[in-house]
């Protein structure tokens, strides 16, 4: 491919006023090595870069353009909103509007709040949850991210695993001591968690379908024990669903798997690709958060009118279903081919996917929590991921991290992933 020359050029004046260059970790490229290209641009599928290079993107910012980059009604809804305004500090119709959409969507959620990000989503509803269980403990999965939050930032995914720190220098014991995990997809032990302490546990969050150690699906029965055990001890099933809320289906991962959990986290999509967030659940509950209730929560952008309006625009272009059907076929030719490419070059891979989200474990069999993904040849990931970037696709830059693709996405996109992967596999 052609040079980064500009890339490089600006990554070293990044790293001077920014640290590591980036505002995201994983962005840096620390777990494949090399330069980030640094982007300049971005249209339906394709990304460029600031030396003109072209990728086609299978990271869609972490999983937000769910329609590609400037998708047409987006953009529209974004430039309406402009001359409308973009803070107001009130009230706005436009959060209404969002609100009644996701409720709509989601018929475990009676009510919304919305926040600026993941992060702020796990952070509030975990403060609900402690407030009203009046328990202090949370159980979270190996492996599972779910924000950067002190108390959630034990045994994380995503940045963190890719770093190898078990939580972070900084967050102090007395955030973590109340946190207990247990692996993804293990039904043993968490009965045995709960048969031990279920009486003090105020919720146990989950991805419903784990993204942050890679795309790790749902064994059968997982979720639903968790919604029983929960349920049988009195704690709240909280399901993480900002990477999959209206990702795998416009009802999320619970109304995939047909189960309804207590409260739900979103974020990513429903944003449009601008910045946001939101937690909700039953009305009673929801009631508890300030100012209908005493649980303190508050946000000075919250609700943002672009956010809401990108939200509310991407939302209806997803809503009938057919988006879901493209992203299924697509999804479905990718995971095939990547497959296909890694049999014939008899390398063993674990091509782990729901819908539209993805992702080859290269060198193991199967991959079913974290300790299976850590099994996995980051050496060779590494590899393979140079050689997409220098092929024109950008993937995201961790073993660890999920690949999306949007509606905007062709079947040539796809095979360009698939193409570089078949040779670059196939030299062992
Ligand atoms: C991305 C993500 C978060 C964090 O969201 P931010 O907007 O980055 O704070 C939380 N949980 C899950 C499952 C995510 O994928």
């Amino acid at each position: 491919m052609t040079s980064l020359e500009r890339s490089r050029a600006l990554m070293q004046r990044a790293e001077r006023v920014l640290p590591g260059g980036v505002d995201s970790p994983v962005r840096a490229f620390r777990a494949v090595g090399g330069t980030p290209p640094v982007f300049a641009s971005a249209q339906g599928a394709h990304l460029r870069d600031e030396d003109g290079n072209d990728y086609v993107d299978m990271v869609l910012a972490y999983g937000p353009h769910i329609l590609g980059h400037r998708a047409t009604p987006v953009v529209a809804a974004l430039e309406a909103q402009l001359q409308r305004g973009t803070a107001f500090g009130g009230p706005t119709a436009l959060e209404v509007e969002l609100a009644e959409r996701v409720i709509n969507a989601l018929p475990s959620m009676d009510m919304v709040r919305f926040v600026n990000s993941g992060t702020e989503a796990t952070m509030s509803a975990l403060r609900l949850a402690r407030a009203a269980t009046g328990r202090e403990r949370i159980v979270k999965c190996s492996g599972g991210y779910h924000g950067h939050a002190d108390a959630l930032l034990v045994d994380a995914g995503s940045g963190v695993a890719t770093l190898g720190i078990p939580g972070s220098p900084g967050v102090p014991v007395g955030a973590v001591q109340d946190t207990l995990t247990v692996p993804y997809n293990d039904a043993d032990t968490v009965r045995a968690l709960f048969a031990q302490q279920g009486e003090r546990i105020a919720a146990m969050i989950v991805e419903p379908i784990a993204g942050n150690m890679g795309c790790v699906p749902p064994r059968e029965g997982w979720l639903q024990l968790l919604r029983d055990i929960t349920r049988q001890h009195g704690a709240l099933l909280i399901f993480d669903e900002v990477m999959t809320g209206f990702r795998v289906a416009y009802g999320g991962a619970q109304g995939l798997y047909g189960i309804e959990p207590d409260l739900t986290c979103l974020g990513k999509v429903i944003g449009g690709g601008l910045p946001v967030g939101a937690y909700g659940g039953r009305r009673e509950l929801m009631e508890l958060i300030a100012p209908s209730g005493p649980v303190y929560q508050a946000g000075t952008l919250s609700g943002n009118p672009l956010a809401m309006a990108a939200g509310c625009a991407a939302l209806d272009a997803l809503r009938d279903g057919a988006a879901y059907d493209r992203l299924e076929r697509l999804g479905d030719r990718l995971a095939q081919g990547l497959r296909a490419a890694a049999d014939e070059a008899g390398i063993p891979c674990a091509v782990n996917r729901v819908g539209s989200m993805l992702t080859p474990f290269l060198g193991v069999d199967a991959v079913e929590n974290y300790e299976d993904a850590k099994r996995a040849d980051l050496q060779r990931f590494a590899t393979l991921h140079g050689a997409w970037l220098d092929g024109g696709v950008f993937w995201p830059p961790s073993q660890f991290e999920a690949a999306f693709l949007s509606t905007a996405h062709s079947d040539a996109d796809v095979d360009r992933v698939v193409d570089i992967a078949a040779r670059v596999l196939s030299r062992g």
